[in-house]
């Protein structure tokens, strides 16, 4: 079992929202812009008058992670991404092979000099959507790439020179057995990879599923079906030495995700760019999610911050152990309360109650979520908050 310590309070993460997707595929419901040079020279701008901006707040930081997220960063371009790089550098030195930066990457995008480029950048981990290697799925999702197309482009990406590669994999999509999931399993076994993800489908509203919900929902695999994917990735992932250390991520030893970890475990970050959220001191915001008004904002020297919460102490609280519990090292009440505050009782209570119904084990001081747990994580969350 990997251990993931608590972030040392001086530590941040930064996180860049680059929209642009070729296409938007039919279950996204992220903010997605066309791929278009001027919009993309735009946010450069964007993103190095919010860097002054928010530079105050990172004086007494050291960056443990950068990450490039979307939409679909690699279409933003290696001389992009290397100016951004260099921004943070010049105010804020840090050790390029010290710290995790991290680019999401289309498959269709990766061909071997882009990735050298990025890696020549200062890329060291790629993240890259492949989500099934079912054919018939992807075309059903709307992604452009083909399996084999994302079988090279993670090999591809190895050879450049990128080896910590992480890879997004979905379920619980339409038509989806047991068998194709496997199939798509056991193709990922010969693949470099260091660390996966697992998403599961959700259908949310504004997106071209929730259109056509009436014709996807008989489609979907039933509870069980589910569960019986979500096991066997378990089991197959941990197999393949890619060992489960969060709910829905496994990695090699040494290689879970520290940017990701640092979401789990509070640590704080700030989000650039149009609808990127941030963590900061307690206080959760977000950019407004219109590429235009985030740059006028900007450009006039007003905030492009437009929703921003404060929760209450207890809030916070039950929310911090909430999200840390996905670890599956779980939670040290000790450590928590030294670095949060103490427990209520009310939550305490909660605790006992879940420990009892088996949703928790609770030994030497640690919680950690059991099998049934891990299952029932949104019923857990859900009681506990
Ligand atoms: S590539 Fe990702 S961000 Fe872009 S439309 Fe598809 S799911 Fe959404």
């Amino acid at each position: 079992m990997l251990t993931i310590g608590n972030p040392s309070s001086k530590e941040a993460s930064l996180y860049f929202h680059i929209p642009f997707c070729t296409r938007k595929c039919e279950y996204c419901h992220f903010y997605v812009l066309p791929d278009q040079e001027p919009l993309k020279n735009q946010l450069l701008e964007g993103f190095k008058l919010e860097w002054e901006r928010m530079l105050p707040f990172l004086q007494d930081k050291s960056i443990a992670t950068i990450y490039f997220g979307g939409g679909t960063p690699s279409l933003f371009g290696p001389d992009r991404i290397r100016s951004i790089l260099e921004m943070i550098h010049h105010s804020l030195p840090f050790d390029f092979s010290q710290t995790e930066i991290t680019l999401e990457v289309n498959p269709e995008n990766a061909q071997p000099a882009l990735m050298q480029a990025y890696a020549q950048a200062g890329i060291n981990r790629a993240s890259l959507g492949i989500q099934t290697l079912d054919p018939d799925l992807l075309t059903l999702l709307g992604r452009l790439h083909s399996p084999s197309l994302a079988i090279k482009a993670v090999q591809d990406t190895y050879q450049a020179g990128i080896s910590n590669i992480s890879v997004d994999l979905m379920y619980d999509l339409p038509k989806q057995s047991l068998h194709h999931w496997e199939m798509t399993l056991e193709y990922i076994r010969s693949l470099p990879l260091s660390h996966l993800s697992l998403y599961n489908l959700t259908i949310e509203p504004h997106t071209i599923f929730f259109k056509k919900q009436a014709e996807l929902t008989p489609l979907l695999p039933n509870e069980e079906a589910s569960l019986a994917m979500y096991n066997s990735a378990i089991e197959r992932l941990t197999n393949f030495g890619l060992e489960q250390y969060e709910i829905s991520a496994f990695a090699k030893p040494g290689f879970y995700s520290r940017h990701n970890t640092g979401y789990w475990t509070a640590r704080p970050f700030l989000g650039f760019g149009p609808s990127a959220f941030s963590y900061w001191q307690g206080k959760r915001f977000r950019n407004i999610a219109h590429l235009g008004k985030y740059y006028r904002a900007l450009k006039s020297g007003h905030s492009p911050i437009d929703f921003e919460e404060q929760l209450d102490a207890e809030a916070h609280l039950k929310e911090l152990f909430v999200i840390q519990i996905r670890l599956c090292q779980g939670i040290l009440q000790s450590e928590f309360e030294r670095r949060h505050g103490a427990l209520s009782q009310e939550t305490l209570q909660t605790l006992e109650y879940l420990l009892q119904e088996g949703f928790f084990s609770h030994s030497k001081g640690c919680w950690k979520l059991t099998k049934k747990g891990i299952l029932f994580y949104d019923t857990v969350a859900t009681e506990l908050i």
